[in-house]
């Protein structure tokens, strides 16, 4: 194949019968989300380049080094999204949702896009499955985000483990206070730490706690931990958390190095990591963001969510092998007049919502039993001329062999009761 046809680096494509994978984890996504209240949102792959300098922050590794930015023929400066919060909190504001009830409850699901080093796990695009509460700071609605996160990723195969800690929020009194401690720590051990992470102390200190160099991460065991510097309404609220998390019987560690790669985070952050993935362990993430309504020109609105990686799901999940959905029946014809019967009766069988597939090739028998197989359906319903002749079929269980006689017009009913 010519170099110019494959997909670009770190893209990539989902064919059957992995597509399979991605559309039932899509699936219960929705369920399990709607059912919580959460109601689906879609916004535009680009956006205004602003919308995540002012909402992720120029700082943050993300906005600084890895978005996908062009100028289009208008001249206006635009960027494939690198990730949902900030969009789907524009959107709110934009349609006025924050009006109605609070906390204005939204899911998504969507490729989203970073120019970073390809590797296992990590794709330049990439696909997420995130939810947003807006608009409460109760830690009722904390412990209700993550508990979601869990029972979604559990759903899907993954058992996560669950990372949890408070950034506190951005006053003296709390982070902003803790900074300055950090920094002077930080200062005092320059030398400790790998050259590239010094540049961080004056832009982005926190982020020193996220470097991948073994000697930064040394030096990081003795610095001044977030977790002894919190206020107390910021310790409260993490207290409380905990004491939910606990009350619904989900597990988790508190890591007090967590501290998310994204400025608009306050508060509770989390991350759930997996096994089997190599470095890139985390299979999402989520947090506080009381503060990105108002970086974006809203009102203040304390709001929190996590972006759970679909990529990495999948890749973390035990496969089981078993398809969800798909054809159910495979309806053999024998012989040119059965043929145009074997249509009929797949679609007859569709309209009934029993999953149908026919040969549109008019093989011989034999190569329509084995592809029947290859199809993976439960049942043939075979169709010669004899059958025609007095209305009938002959239903196969195809994982069993027994075969039995049934009335054509007994066929749907006959299907459902044996589905169950
Ligand atoms: P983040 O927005 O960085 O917290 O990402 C949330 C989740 O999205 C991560 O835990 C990953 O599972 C997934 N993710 C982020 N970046 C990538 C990437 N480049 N490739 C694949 N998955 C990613």
């Amino acid at each position: 194949m010519s170099k110019d046809f494959q997909a670009p680096k770190g893209t990539n494509d989902i064919v059957p019968p992995d597509s399979a994978r991605w559309l039932a984890l899509a699936r219960s996504a929705e369920e399990t989300f709607t059912a919580a209240g959460y109601d689906y949102v879609e916004t535009p792959i680009f956006e205004h380049t602003e919308v995540f300098e002012r909402g992720v922050g120029e700082a943050s590794e993300v906005v600084g080094k890895q978005m996908y930015t062009f100028v289009d023929r208008g001249g206006r400066s635009l960027t494939l999204r690198p990730e949902g919060t900030a969009p789907v909190v524009r959107t709110a504001l934009e349609h006025r949702l924050d009006r109605g009830a609070l906390p204005v409850k939204l899911f998504y699901a969507g490729p989203f896009f970073r120019q970073e080093r390809p590797q296992k796990g990590r794709y330049r695009q990439f696909s997420q499955i995130g939810i947003e509460a807006i608009g409460a700071d109760d830690p009722l609605i904390d412990a209700e985000v993550i508990e979601l996160a869990v029972r979604f990723l559990r759903g899907a195969g993954v058992q996560p483990t669950l990372l949890l800690n408070s950034i506190g929020h951005l006053d003296p009194s709390c982070r902003r206070g803790y900074l300055d401690v950090l920094v002077g720590w930080l200062r005092d051990h320059v030398d400790a730490l790998a050259e590239d992470d010094r540049a961080k102390i004056d832009v982005n200190p926190l982020r020193i706690f996220d470097s991948k160099e073994q000697r930064t991460i040394d030096a990081m065991q003795d610095a001044p931990l977030i977790t002894d510097h919190l206020c107390d309404a910021c310790r409260k609220h993490f207290d409380e958390v905990q004491t939910l998390l606990r009350d619904v019987g989900v597990g988790f560690e508190v890591e007090p190095r967590l501290v998310r790669g994204l400025d608009y985070y306050t508060r509770t952050a989390f991350e759930l990591v997996a096994g089997g993935l190599g470095s890139q362990n985390a299979v999402g993430g989520g947090g506080r963001y009381d503060g990105l309504s108002e970086a974006l020109g809203g009102p203040p609105l304390a709001s929190i969510g996590f972006a759970l990686g679909m990529d990495r799901i999948l890749l973390a999940a035990e496969s089981t092998g078993e398809r969800d959905g798909g054809v159910e029946v495979y309806v053999v014809a024998i012989g040119e007049r059965a043929t145009t019967e074997a249509f009929k009766v797949a679609t007859d069988l569709r309209r009934a919502g029993i999953g149908a597939q026919f040969d549109v090739t008019r093989r011989a028998m034999k190569g329509q039993m084995k592809d029947a197989d290859r199809s993976g359906a439960a049942w043939a319903v075979i169709i010669g001329d004899d059958e025609l002749d007095a209305a009938q079929v002959t239903l196969k269980d195809l994982k069993g062999g027994e075969q039995q006689t049934v009335g054509r017009s007994d066929l749907v009913r006959t299907l459902e009761e044996r589905r169950r």
